[in-house]
């Protein structure tokens, strides 16, 4: 074509005309064309051909080249035999795949459909005209489609095809090892699984993949080797009635996911259901008697009594066997479908769903918490040391609506009074109980109004020393005087410990108990060494300005540091770790002596305690009481006032009530003695009278209790 004159193509072509505009017009092809002689040698490459054999430079890559070059080495000899045979045809047409060399491949090499047309006797051409088509898609999908079927004969889910008919069309390496033997042995055309998986399969699994297009599920079915496996299916169905079926076995997951839900719900060192499951049961028991005309539902609160004692003295492990021991025998004890439960510690809930009896629940309840108790008679060995349990049960009763929490917290207001009247029985929870919980709030604003009325005052108990009998000191203990009536403070203290109230209580006592000491002391010349001991509050241990307060109490009283003897509680020791070392490293730098209180009704070893830096250690009244019945309870004594000794600190027995009490305590070497029989909390004038007159024990009958 002639665009020189700008008037559009010239239609009046000369033979080189024709070359050239042929020439031009193959150049606009996209598809490389490429001519070669009887010798294979190239004669033309149009500018496509040119560009791809000339590595992108349309220079490089000229007529002359040989066009073999241009083949992948390990095709050659095939395209040659094709092209011998192309060569004896004169007009002739053929084509082949093979790869040429071509720039834009990684490797250099690109499949092609060579199209070739055998043009050796056209005068203009004189040779083989070769057309490439870019057979690079088709390739790639060929080839996916063999790695996709490689992958899906490889993966690890089972890979199932049936036609209409059920007939399996193709099994997967997993499938085929997973069903092996029930593959082969499966009746004609029928479904490869379980009896009970095919009926399933034929009467759920397929109508509603049908109707939805495909059903996922789980169903369990034999493996080859008959072991039941858990499978999670995903089944569609194709309008043509192919059912592909993909399975994932998934039977470690989902054992792996009940043992976690078994873990949640159960205790692990006794195996029990835990506080999660008790909630939920609770909850569902409720709910189930509610539907009934009369309600059959007890909770029962069991407190295993000083098991603190026992994992302090005979060490966590010891601790952790008498618990597993303790719930082996309630279990035994307990029957179906009543629930016990490891609420946490040392406590333990039975619930009682007695849906069907007929007795009176009261009776149901009273017999469950005797056979709990006579459960515990035989002694538990624990290292060949033979141990007796006891504990103390409150049993709330459904009555009305209550719900589960109502009832746990019922039984455990019962459980605790069981404790405080002298564990090792059972308390039925009576609506006072409830009462005495919610009067807290009065008590409060009371208490406020009673330490600015002065209705506070201070009660001194003696402290004796023994053998001597001599008085040596007092502990302060508060008291509220209101109406006339003398209130104790197991009844409000409680109430004042949730709010700042106790500290203003606990300073009052601190106060008034230096400066009375300091009056006994004008009083009575020849009593300079009397101590005087006031208890403190977890709350005043931790507040930052305990030892300011107590230096202020002593500089106001004018008394002696070492005749203030502060009591703390073990549990109270432990409240604020940090906070109360610093505090009592504070106080005893003021020369202020330290005693643990309630000694052996908390967690701690006095070894442990020993640390705090105490130069007292006060049993509890509970094992003092203890020694008249139980020779344990005289043996652990023992070891108390043992133990003190080699650390340098004394002993004081608390709640001595009888002479009997008295004179064992003294006979196992206990520094002071402290309880009713010696005196009980009086005030200070008539304290200061036993000051004047002493202890006087020759008129007290021996098993005799003061009160
Ligand atoms: P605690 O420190 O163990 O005080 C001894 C308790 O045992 C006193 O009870 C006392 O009256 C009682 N007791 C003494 N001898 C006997 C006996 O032979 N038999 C019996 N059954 N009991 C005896 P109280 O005065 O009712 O005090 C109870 C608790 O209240 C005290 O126990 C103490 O922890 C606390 N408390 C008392 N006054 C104060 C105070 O001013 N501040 C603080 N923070 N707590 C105080
Ligand atoms: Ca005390
Ligand atoms: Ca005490």
């Amino acid at each position: 074509m002639n665009h020189d004159d700008g008037t559009g193509p010239t239609f009046t072509l000369t033979g080189s005309d024709l070359r050239i505009a042929s020439s031009q017009l193959l150049d606009t092809l996209p598809d490389a064309i490429v001519v070669v002689g009887p010798d294979l040698n190239v004669t033309y490459l149009n500018l496509t051909a040119r560009k791809v054999f000339g590595g992108g430079d349309e220079n490089r890559a000229q007529a002359g080249i040989s066009g073999l070059d241009l083949i992948h080495p390990e095709d050659r000899a095939h395209v040659l035999e094709r092209l011998a045979q192309l060569l004896d045809q004169p007009g002739g047409h053929m084509t082949a795949d093979f790869r040429v060399a071509h720039h834009d491949e990684p490797d250099g090499w690109k499949p092609v459909e060579a199209n070739c047309t055998n043009l050796l006797n056209d005068p203009v051409i004189q040779g083989l005209v070769v057309s490439f088509r870019d057979r690079k898609l088709e390739h790639v999908m060929a080839t996916s489609a063999q790695r996709l079927g490689r992958a899906l004969e490889r993966t690890s889910d089972l890979l199932l095809l049936h036609d209409r008919q059920g007939t399996l069309l193709f099994a997967n390496a997993a499938a085929r090892s997973f069903l092996g033997t029930v593959l082969t042995s499966a009746p004609n055309g029928g479904w490869p699984y379980s009896e009970r998986t095919t009926e399933f399969m034929t009467s759920v699994i397929l109508p509603s993949a049908k109707s939805n297009g495909s059903w996922d599920g789980e169903v369990t079915t034999a493996d080859t080797s008959g072991v039941e496996h858990v499978l999670s299916l995903v089944v569609s169905v194709d309008s043509d009635g192919t059912c592909v079926i993909t399975g994932r076995d998934v039977t470690a997951q989902r054992r792996y996911e009940s043992d976690l839900t078994f873990r949640a719900t159960h205790d692990a060192l006794t195996g029990l259901p835990n506080r999660a499951a008790l909630v939920e049961f609770l909850e569902k028991s409720v709910t189930d008697n509610a539907s009934g005309a009369n309600p059959r539902l007890a909770v029962l609160f069991v407190d295993l009594d000083r098991f603190k004692l026992i994992n302090d003295s005979l060490g966590h492990h010891y601790g952790d066997q008498m618990l597993t021991s303790v719930a082996e025998r309630f279990q035994a004890v307990i029957r179906q479908p009543d629930m016990l439960v490891r609420l946490g510690g040392d406590e333990f809930v039975v619930i009682v769903n007695d849906a069907t009896g007929t007795a009176p629940m009261k009776e149901v309840g009273a017999e469950i918490a005797a056979r709990l108790h006579s459960s515990l008679h035989e002694p538990i060995m624990l290292g060949g040391t033979p141990v007796f349990g006891s504990v103390s049960i409150g049993i709330a009763i459904q009555d009305g609506q209550l719900s589960g929490n109502d009832l746990l917290r019922r039984s455990d207001l019962a459980m605790f009074r069981a404790k405080t009247s002298g564990r090792s029985r059972t308390e039925w929870f009576v609506e006072t109980m409830a009462t005495e919980a919610e009067r807290g709030f009065a008590v409060e604003s009371q208490l406020h109004r009673a330490l600015d009325a002065n209705e506070i005052f201070v009660a001194y108990q003696p402290v004796i020393e023994l053998p001597s009998t001599g008085v040596i000191g007092f502990e302060a203990l508060v008291r509220w005087r209101r109406d006339g009536e003398v209130i104790e403070p197991a009844l409000f203290l409680a109430i004042a410990q949730e709010s700042e109230l106790i500290m203003r209580i606990d300073s009052f006592v601190l106060n008034e108990a230096c400066q009375q000491l300091m009056r006994w002391s004008a009083e009575f010349p020849h009593h300079q060494h009397l101590h005087i001991a006031v208890n403190l509050s977890a709350r005043q241990l931790a507040r930052g300005d305990l030892v300011d307060v107590v230096a202020n109490a002593l500089a106001q009283s004018g008394l002696a540091a070492e005749r203030l003897v502060l009591e703390i509680t073990e549990g109270n020791l432990m409240t604020d770790l940090r906070a109360t070392i610093a505090a009592l490293e504070g106080i005893r730098a003021l020369g202020v002596q330290l005693a643990i209180d309630d000694f052996g009704t908390g967690y701690s070893s006095l070894s442990y305690l020993q640390r705090f830096g105490a130069h007292t250690v006060k049993i509890d009244r509970t094992f003092i009481e203890g020694t008249d019945v139980n020779e344990p309870d005289t043996r652990i004594v023992e070891a108390i006032i043992g133990l003190a000794n080699t650390f340098g600190m004394t002993t004081v027995a608390e709640g001595v009530e009888t002479l009997e009490q008295f004179e064992r305590v003294k006979a196992l070497g206990c520094g002071a003695a402290q309880g009713y029989l010696l005196g009980r909390p009086m005030p200070a004038d008539e304290a200061s009278s036993v000051l004047v007159k002493g202890i006087d024990l020759s008129g007290v009958l021996h098993g005799s209790a003061i009160h």
